[in-house]
């Protein structure tokens, strides 16, 4: 990484990003018309280069970091759909995460003068310290919180609360919460440390659970598993890993995110592995980003995850890679595939998902218009700005129907409670599921109402 070169406010914000990145910017405007937050407020400031702009002049001591920067600068969901769309190859997602992370080291610092240019109203509220921080990384935690919520739902008990007025009685970003949450099911069991692979072995692989995506939608890691199986692959899932840390990174909260790259690091640390799989968009590109985000947030320490990183595969991607056995089981449906953001821009993985699906007999794709725009899911952006969050959800999902799918299928469980949750509020039924669990299904030639 070259040093970051002086400029007049580098004590404040800024010393951790090199001050060319901002420069790499030349103000061409041609990635506006892909940012969602742009295409919706139609505000040069919700735009990447006037948020490019904002961060510079702020890091120049031209402005001070007030709330209505702050504003616009959190209300950016860092789907890095401007860096698909720049010719420049501006790096943004590596402006406003480390701009992020110092905005919260400043803002939880000890008084220094430095504070005076911050808003008063900075630093962690109960809701990130709690519920982001303390509950949605830790698996067993969230296991357990899901268990009155599996019970409510099990009694419908949830739609009777509803429709009594009691869910508007919670804070507001609980009864989001509750409003996002998924059809639970049975709980499955754990996925077991080791799964052998089904007749000639092809590879060995490390899979990835996450947290949240573990908590509420162990059926796809189950899916995946037995895909993999199915294509030759031992599944070794490791007990010990954790988070991958992107709840904590991308708001801001850097110590903690190290802390999970070192668990994961060592979690996969078995050289026999041929590739580490992630099914979440989300987790994944936080997962090839760690060699990254030590040399920004962590130059001290001794982690050298470059061999990690470069066994980060999404399972898409990885399959594409092995070559898929093809699947014979036939499910008639026609399919709108929505790309996650973390995927498509962070990831550049479009066609593969596309392909794996499309080998699955019966299957009709149907593209979509604004697919590049991200559904407002963006992690728990859904969450903290719920205003852009519905707007955006809605636009999906008003683009989503019109090719009037039977199906709709994405690749990060982020994107599949968002989606779920709008298309309900929009009065439509539409099931969301991931790709490999539609796989598992030909492969197993199960029949399509298993998983609807
Ligand atoms: S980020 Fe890229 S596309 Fe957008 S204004 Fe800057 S140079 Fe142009
Ligand atoms: S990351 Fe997404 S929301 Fe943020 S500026 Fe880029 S396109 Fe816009």
């Amino acid at each position: 990484m070259s040093e970051p070169e002086s400029h007049p406010n580098a004590a404040v914000i800024g010393r951790t990003i090199p001050y060319e990145r901002f420069l790499d910017c030349v103000h061409c405007g041609l990635c506006t018309s892909a940012c969602p937050t742009y295409v919706e407020t139609g505000d040069e400031n919700d735009s990447p280069r006037g948020r490019i702009y904002l961060m510079r002049s702020v890091v120049d001591g031209q402005i001070d970091l007030t709330d209505k920067v702050k504003g616009h600068l959190d209300l950016c969901l860092d789907c890095r759909s401007c860096e698909s769309a720049c010719p420049s190859g501006v790096q943004y997602g590596r402006l406003i995460e480390p701009f992020r992370v110092e905005m919260h080291e400043l803002s939880t610092a000890a008084p220094t003068p430095v504070e005076t240019t911050l808003p008063a109203s900075s630093g962690p509220d109960w809701f990130h310290r709690w519920i982001m921080y303390g509950l949605f990384p830790n698996r067993e935690r969230m296991a357990r919180a899901l268990i009155p919520a599996r019970w409510m739902q099990r009694l419908k008990l949830d739609r009777l609360a509803q429709a009594a007025g009691l869910t508007r009685l919670l804070p507001e970003r609980l009864r989001r919460m509750q409003e996002q949450l998924p059809p639970l099911g049975k709980r499955l069991p754990q996925l077991p440390s080791f799964l052998p692979a089904k007749g000639e072995r092809r590879a060995r692989i490390g899979l990835f659970l996450g947290c949240v995506a573990d908590a509420m939608f162990r059926q796809v890691h189950w899916a995946t598993a037995r895909v993999l199986q199915e294509n030759g692959c031992d599944v070794v899932i490791p007990g010990d890993q954790g988070c991958c840390g992107a709840i904590h990174y991308h708001s801001g909260a850097s110590d903690p995110a190290v802390e999970l790259i070192r668990q994961n690091y060592e979690a996969f640390s078995d050289d026999s592995l041929d590739a580490i799989i992630v099914n979440v968009a989300g987790c994944g590109a936080m997962l090839k980003d760690y060699t990254h985000i030590l040399k920004e947030v962590a130059t001290d320490s001794d982690l050298d995850p470059a061999k990690f990183v470069s066994r980060v595969k999404d399972v898409s991607e990885f399959l594409a890679e092995l070559g898929p056995r093809a699947p014979e089981g036939p499910i008639n449906a026609t399919v709108a595939y929505q790309d996650a953001c973390h995927l498509q821009h962070a990831q550049q993985i479009r066609e593969q998902p596309r392909h794996l699906l499309l080998m699955i007999p019966g299957i009709t794709l149907q593209p979509i218009a604004e697919a590049e725009l991200c559904c407002g899911a963006a992690g728990s952006y859904n969450l903290t700005q719920p205003d852009m969050a519905d707007s955006l959800g809605q636009r999906k999902v008003s683009e989503l129907m019109k090719v009037r799918p039977d199906l709709i299928v994405t690749g990060n469980a982020g994107c599949s409670l968002q989606l779920q949750a709008q298309l309900t509020k929009a009065g439509h039924s539409v099931p969301v599921l991931h790709p490999m669990e539609l796989l598992d299904l030909s492969y197993r030639n199960a029949p399509l109402n298993e998983l609807t």
